[in-house]
This record gives C-alpha cells, structure tokens and sequence, in this order.
C-alpha cells in the first residue's frame, strides 16, 4: 500500500514488539481516517517476529514459517506503508532519513542508497548483544539477535546434530550470558535434544553437552535472588553445566577462554551477553546517545534534541523521574512505550498538543525453561505484586505476553484463530524441524 503524498507522514523505523505495534494501530485508523497521519514502517527485515521467541527458532522447536508475520501482508490488513531497508542516517534539517543500500543475498544491488521525508518520526531499532569487543567473538559465535540469526544457528544445530548421530561424536555448546536469552536458549536446546531422540537419533542426550557460562556470580541477575536459585537447580537437574562467575576473555576455534579457569571447549559457540542498541544511533545527526549507544528520551518519549523525534523500546534510554536508572530493555517496556505512543501521537501531531508523560507499570518478568518449567515474579502491579509463580502458571503467563501481541497485531478473533491453528499444528506437525 503506498501513502498519499500530500497526508503527514509518521515514519516508525524498526517493526519489532514496539514499532510493529504502532504502525498497525495507527494504520488501521488512518486507513478509516483521512485527516489522520499516513503510517510508513522501515524494517531491514521482511518479516516480524516476537522477539522474546528468538530461543525457540534458534532450537528449532517452534516453526519459523509458522511464527513470523510479513511485513508486506501486514501493511496491507492494518493500512500503513512498508519500506524494506535499513536506517543509516538522519537530516534532522530536511525531515529525511536515509536507508542504505538494498541488495540480494547473492549480492546483486536491488535498490540504491534513499531517502524517505517524515513529518514524525518514531525510532525503534530494537538492540542486540553486547561482546564489548571480547575478541573471536565476531568470527566463531553465533549470536540470535534477529529472525535471521536465529534462523542461521538453527541450521548449524540440525547440521551438527545430524554429525553427531551419523559418526556417533560429541557435540558440545556453549552459551556465554545468563540472563533470559540464555537461560532459555539452554533449556530449549537440551527440549530440543530430547525430542530429536525420539524421532530416532539414539543416544543424542548422552553425546551432547551444554554448558552455561554468566560472568557474574548468578544467573537472571534482573530476577529476585529465589528464582536465579531455582533456575540454576533446574537447568543442572536437566542436564546443563551451569558456570557462574566465569568472565570470558576470547573466544577461539575450540571454545571460550575464560579469565580466570580452564578453556570451556565448545564446537557451538554462542554470545548472548550484554545489550547494546545499534552503532548507527550514536552522531545521529546531533541526537544524544548513551554509551550503549541508546538515544536518550525525555518521559514524553521525545529525543533531548528534536521534539519531532521519539523514540522507544530497547534503542532508547528513558530514566523516569522516580527511578534511579534507566528502564530495561525488555518487551513489557516496549509495549507500554508502544501503546503510549499510539494513544497520544495522533493529538500530538493534529493538535500540535504536548505529548504526556509516558509512566511504566512494572507487572514483573517471565522466564521459561522450555517444557521443563517456568518461573516468574510479578512486579509492583497487579492483583499478586511481589509474588513469585512456577510451573504451569507460569508457562502459560509466559505465552500469553506472545499472544496477546499476536492479538494486537491481528485483531482478537483472527489472533485466536493463529493460536488455535498453532495448537493444531503442534498435534499435527513434527515438534521440532527435521528438513
Ligand atoms: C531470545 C530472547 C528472549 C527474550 N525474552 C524476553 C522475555 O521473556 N521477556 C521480555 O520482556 N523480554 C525478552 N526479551 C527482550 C525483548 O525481546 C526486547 O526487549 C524487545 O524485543 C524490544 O522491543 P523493540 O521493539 O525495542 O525491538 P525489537 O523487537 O528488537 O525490534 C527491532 C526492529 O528493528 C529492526 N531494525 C533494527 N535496526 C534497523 C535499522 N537500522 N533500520 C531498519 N530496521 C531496523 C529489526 O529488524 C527489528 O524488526 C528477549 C530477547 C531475546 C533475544
């Protein structure tokens, strides 16, 4: 669907948990809407994918075709604009972004270097891992930051665990971070293995090892200290060597070298550790940045510099007024900074209103270990605040955050139908990829 040239325009960049949610409800009211803003989303990716379901993909263990949304069918049910690309500049002074050059994955140029004019712009980049230049990691690790990534390991994995069963060797991973990403990651691997034997790789969980390193002195550092407790207890009693305070100093062809220790050898290296929003965001046209290259927000959601720029979700750094640091980088603060935005833009654009203040709701965090277990702690909110949950409760809060996006994103009788075909294909289908 291509925009009116003559509406205003709100460019959102990044269609991850916040910006996909944005696009879609703000289209859907321009599509009924003429005086409303025209919609355009930039995402470098062509499909959208939960983000927090990354592990399952990288596993194997939920089907990528299955989990993603186009962004191109997409725009076309909610009414907003897509343009494929990548953000790697701003002129603040003409209201252009520019996006890089597109090309094929043979390399072949599709589309040269372009600009795109906005009269808003929203900015949600989403963020990646952080090796803070432990060197190796850019040339051994994976890592599964985006749908492709994830994509990218899982190959690997199916490939190594076919070695594996065929010359009947060892096959060890190692995962540096344990934070969520890989906690979860950890667990789903070891599901993964599991189910594998039973579609006839014999032996598999005896030649497979996977070992959890976190450089701090517990797992889930963000979690209450019972659930960091539970969870190692539990990965350990699944079969996952878990090594905390094992700070990495390199990675090398045979595994992770750590400071202080012996070499943890790994054929499969992956770094999820740390976070940092995108290089580009830092000198973006005179925006101010964080270290972690985030741009700094005002609790309007507004950039320090250009009130015409927000931004939001893990590529921003928003320190409330009474909180002592900046928010974190999860998909409950995207999704609250997303429906924040799609409340208040429209006046704000129309009515030239000040947008107000944006104020988090910290309903708590979920982790889930595969179908082994789930832990979680409700946050300040809610009917149970403070509390800790485990098990299938706690399973079905984690899944219910995803299909409650899918519901947002689809509309709730659609969203319903997408669960109710997922439970099927899950009877149907194979529980794991297999081609
Ligand atoms: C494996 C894993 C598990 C997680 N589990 C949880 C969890 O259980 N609970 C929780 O709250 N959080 C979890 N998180 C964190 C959560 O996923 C993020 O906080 C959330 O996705 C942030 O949303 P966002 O909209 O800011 O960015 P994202 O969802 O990351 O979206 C960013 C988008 O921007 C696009 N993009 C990036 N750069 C550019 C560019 N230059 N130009 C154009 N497009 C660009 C990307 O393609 C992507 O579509 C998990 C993360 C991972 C990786």
């Amino acid at each position: 669907m291509n925009v009116d040239r003559r509406r205003r325009r709100i460019v959102v960049v990044g269609g991850g948990v916040a910006g996909v949610e944005i696009a879609t409800s703000l289209g859907r009211r321009s599509k009924n809407d003429q005086s409303m803003p025209a919609v355009i989303l930039v995402d470098r990716d062509s499909a959208h994918i939960w983000k927090p379901m990354l592990h399952t993909i990288a596993a194997g263990t939920r089907d990528i075709s299955q989990q993603q949304t186009p962004y191109l069918a997409q725009a076309r049910d909610a009414g907003f604009e897509y343009q494929p690309g990548e953000m790697c500049s701003l002129n603040r002074a003409n209201r252009t972004i520019g996006l890089a050059p597109l090309h094929a994955p043979d390399g072949r140029l599709l589309v040269p270097a372009r600009e795109i004019a906005y009269d808003t712009l929203v900015i949600s980049v989403g963020s990646e891992a952080n090796d803070f230049g432990t060197p190796g990691v850019q040339e051994y690790c994976f890592k599964i930051d985006s749908r492709l990534q994830a994509d990218a390991f899982n190959r690997e994995v199916r490939i190594r665990m076919l070695q594996s069963v065929a010359q009947e060797q060892d096959l060890s991973i190692a995962i540096v971070g344990g934070g969520a990403t890989g906690v979860e990651l950890a667990a789903e691997l070891m599901q993964l293995t599991q189910i594998a034997e039973a579609y006839g790789a014999p032996a598999l969980s005896s030649r497979i090892r996977i070992t959890l390193i976190e450089s701090g002195p517990r797992l889930l550092p963000a979690f209450p200290d019972d659930i960091s407790q539970a969870t190692e207890e539990r990965l350990e009693s699944i079969g996952i060597r878990v090594m905390t305070n094992s700070k990495v100093s390199a990675a090398t062809t045979e595994g992770f070298e750590l400071d202080d220790g012996p070499t943890v050898t790994a054929s499969l290296k992956v770094w999820a550790a740390g976070v940092k929003a995108p290089a580009f965001l830092t000198n973006l046209d005179g925006l101010e940045s964080t270290r972690g290259n985030q741009l700094v927000v005002l609790p309007s959601l507004q950039t320090t510099q250009d009130p015409n720029i927000f931004s939001l979700g893990d590529c921003s750094s928003l320190t409330l007024s009474q909180g002592e640091r900046p928010l974190p980088p999860t998909a409950q603060v995207a999704h609250q900074q997303a429906q924040h935005l799609i409340r208040h833009l429209p006046a704000v654009i129309s009515r030239g209103k000040r947008p107000p203040d944006f104020n988090y709701r910290d309903f708590g965090s979920l982790v889930s270990l595969a179908e082994y277990d789930a832990f979680g702690s409700l946050g300040k909110y809610g009917l149970f605040k403070g509390t800790t949950i485990r098990g299938r409760l706690a399973q079905l809060s984690h899944a219910m955050l995803y299909r409650s996006h899918q519901a947002r994103l689809y509309g709730f009788w659609r969203g319903s139908l997408v669960w109710m075909v997922d439970r099927l294909n899950m009877r149907l289908r194979s529980a794991i990829r297999l081609d």
